[in-house]
């Protein structure tokens, strides 16, 4: 019998508009787990190489895992994976919120889509039941609306419903999917690939209880991590602050990325800290399912000539960074604003902000002209002209808006004229707002992550700088012993990394926030495995747990390896092998590229690599029991 998960996998078929379910053998579950594993699983098998992601042949899987839903603190999060429209490679996102659990809850541990639909549809499950509903109606409405419309056409203010905006219709590629109107799954233009099958939302109602194997060791573990939370400043800076708690450090370090990447010193930085948040738009805290730290933050503004409605959240650090500094502006209002419009459109703030920043240094180099922006002064620091580029690209308007709404790489390609040095990114995904000169871990992740540049590949370097650092105290069962500088990127720094990715990929599969645990957090690697014991009854170790991880990161490099991709695209943008320019950092932080180089023919050796082409080796394949995907390599190894 299975305990925590429900042994149910759902099947829809769009274009037959039919669906079945699946129940694997406990085999399937304690391989995959759940999240991008079981994603990566069905699109290995299911999906031809060179699909098209805007096709009705794309697959989209929304995978919680088989521990989520139990009342376990800060495991809220589920995977939505995809062949990604804005990178072409595998794609993922995580989102937390409470849809996961309640999936569970209705009866399903994953649901597997393929097909797409001719007209709008939207999907209800409840307590196992599975209905195809028409859509027509809430094709074209922002989130908000449509969230109230279907709570009152199904008589339910307690359902759960992901679903796209505007901008998923449009198939902007870096549109994202919401759910509770503020939970995303913010990257790769997942929204795109749902808008592509005409699939406007999830709606899920579950009233069954999964059975946990201890129920009360669980809660014993849950009581001590909770009040852990309450006093442990790790967590407490979480919930006082949010994600914006970094932004002072990084402004007076002078790497708050600005203006285009050009600078990391923003003199008005000061006004986007955390704590000016706090005293001038925060309206409350909220958080997620089962976790006390709520460390999200809800905003409003309510004034003559600036609205922002708090149903929408408010923005995390990477908004505050990609609409703010990034695009020359300093006002938490209008970033709000800006927060506001890309939640209720559905579109990844972050690509959102680096495609408007990329546009306005182009207007600035005179790549673009007024007859492009239609009259628009597209200029740094010109906060309508922000809202409006966002209005624009959602709606993809002719000109500029369609444009920008394919992506940066795709843009820059198309106005030419050098615009390529004005884009930053890996894999066609724009970058995140961390700067891999000050932490070059994050930089290894960016080039390596399978899914494009990405913050939340691993945890950050300054976790591990000291002896006295959370990192090195607190996961030595991995075999982290000994401190290792921010900056360095040399083997010790390589090995560090390989196994932070695994570490946090296992996170992703299980559906654990990383501000939940070790080293962001105040719950040990013991207490989790604790939790994934009782609430499943399998005597895992935190040895099978990494063999899973590492598992789906050979089946990602193996997704995209039979794409085409190559060694070529682990890289890094060019901005980071250049210094700094202005502020405390001047003239300092460039990565040397041959150092970098070397590091990622390293770190493939560590993974059981290619040193040169990073093509998985058979025995690695045989030890991760992924005998199955030989052949995607074998011509390849030969
Ligand atoms: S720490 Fe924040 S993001 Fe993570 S589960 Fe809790 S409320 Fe959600």
């Amino acid at each position: 019998m299975p305990f925590a998960y429900t042994g149910n996998i759902l099947h829809v078929d769009l274009t037959l508009k039919k669906y079945w379910v699946e129940h694997p053998e406990e085999n399937f579950y304690r391989t995959y787990w759940g999240g991008r594993a079981v994603g990566l699983y069905y699109m290995l098998k299911e999906m031809r190489p060179k699909t098209d992601p805007l096709s009705s042949e794309n697959l989209l899987i929304f995978a919680p895992s088989v521990i989520t839903g139990t009342p376990a603190p800060a495991i809220p999060r589920y995977t939505v994976c995809a062949k990604s429209p804005l990178t072409g490679a595998q794609g993922e996102a995580e989102a937390g919120g409470w849809w996961g659990p309640e999936l569970k809850k209705a009866g399903f541990d994953a649901i597997i889509i393929k097909g797409a639909s001719t007209n709008p549809i939207y999907l209800w499950i409840k307590d196992g039941k599975v209905e195809i509903k028409d859509a027509t109606h809430l094709w074209g409405k922002e989130t908000k609306i449509v969230q109230k419309i279907i709570r009152e056409q199904l008589g339910d203010e307690k359902i759960r419903i992901t679903q796209i905006g505007p901008a998923g219709e449009n198939l902007v590629r870096f549109a994202n999917i919401v759910n509770e109107l503020k939970h995303f799954n913010g990257r790769n233009g997942l929204g795109a690939v749902m808008g592509s099958k005409k699939l406007k939302a999830i709606a899920v109602r579950g009233s069954k209880t999964l059975k946990i194997y201890d129920q009360e060791k669980v809660r014993k573990v849950t009581k001590q991590i909770t009040e852990r939370i309450m006093v442990n400043p790790l967590s407490r800076d979480l919930r006082e602050l949010g994600t914006p708690s970094v932004v002072r450090s990084f402004y007076e370090l002078g790497c708050l990325s600005s203006y285009n990447w050009t600078t990391g010193y923003f003199k008005e930085g000061e006004n986007l800290t955390a704590e000016t948040l706090n005293q001038t738009i925060l309206k409350k805290t909220v958080g997620c399912y089962a976790c006390p730290i709520r460390c999200k933050r809800v905003v409003e503004v309510d004034e003559s000539d600036i609205k922002v409605d708090p149903l929408y959240g408010g923005p995390e650090y990477e908004t505050i960074i990609s609409l703010g500094s990034i695009c020359g502006i300093s006002d938490l209002k209008y970033i709000a604003k800006a927060n506001e419009l890309c939640n209720k459109y559905t579109m990844d703030t972050i690509s959102a902000g680096m495609v408007i920043a990329f546009a306005m240094q182009c207007y600035q180099e005179g790549l673009l002209t007024k007859k492009d922006t239609e009259g628009i002064e597209l200029t740094f620091g010109n906060k309508e002209a922000m809202l409006k580029m966002i209005e624009k690209i959602a709606y993809r308007e002719l000109g500029l808006g369609d444009l920008l709404a394919q992506g940066s790489y795709i843009a820059a390609q198309r106005i030419g004229k050098g615009a390529t040095n004005f884009i930053h990114q890996v894999k066609g995904q724009e970058i995140p707002m961390h700067d891999p000169r000050v932490k070059t871990g994050v930089g290894l992740q960016y080039a390596l992550a399978d899914y494009g540049a990405d913050h939340m590949k691993a945890a950050h370097d300054p976790f591990f700088k000291d002896k006295d650092s959370v990192g090195i105290k607190e996961m030595k069962g991995l075999g982290i012993l000994e401190p290792v500088s921010p900056t360095g990127i040399g083997v010790k720094k390589v090995a560090l990394f390989k196994l932070l990715d695994i570490y946090w990929t296992v996170f992703d599969i299980l559906g654990v926030c990383d501000f939940g645990y070790v080293p962001r957090s105040v719950g040990t690697m013991e207490e989790l495995l604790e939790i994934i014991r009782s609430a499943t009854g399998w005597r895992t170790t935190w040895f099978e747990l990494m063999k899973v991880g590492e598992r789906s990161i050979n089946m990602a490099h193996i997704f995209n390896l039979r794409e085409g991709f190559t060694s070529q695209d682990d890289t890094l943008p060019e901005v980071f092998y250049q210094n700094f320019q202005g502020g405390p950092l001047d003239g300092q932080g460039a990565i040397n590229r041959e150092d970098f180089r070397k590091a990622i023919r390293l770190r493939y050796e560590l993974m059981g690599w290619d040193a040169d082409t990073g093509i998985p080796s058979y025995g690695k394949l045989i030890e991760l029991g992924l005998d199955w995907l030989k052949d995607e390599v074998k011509d390849k190894n030969d």
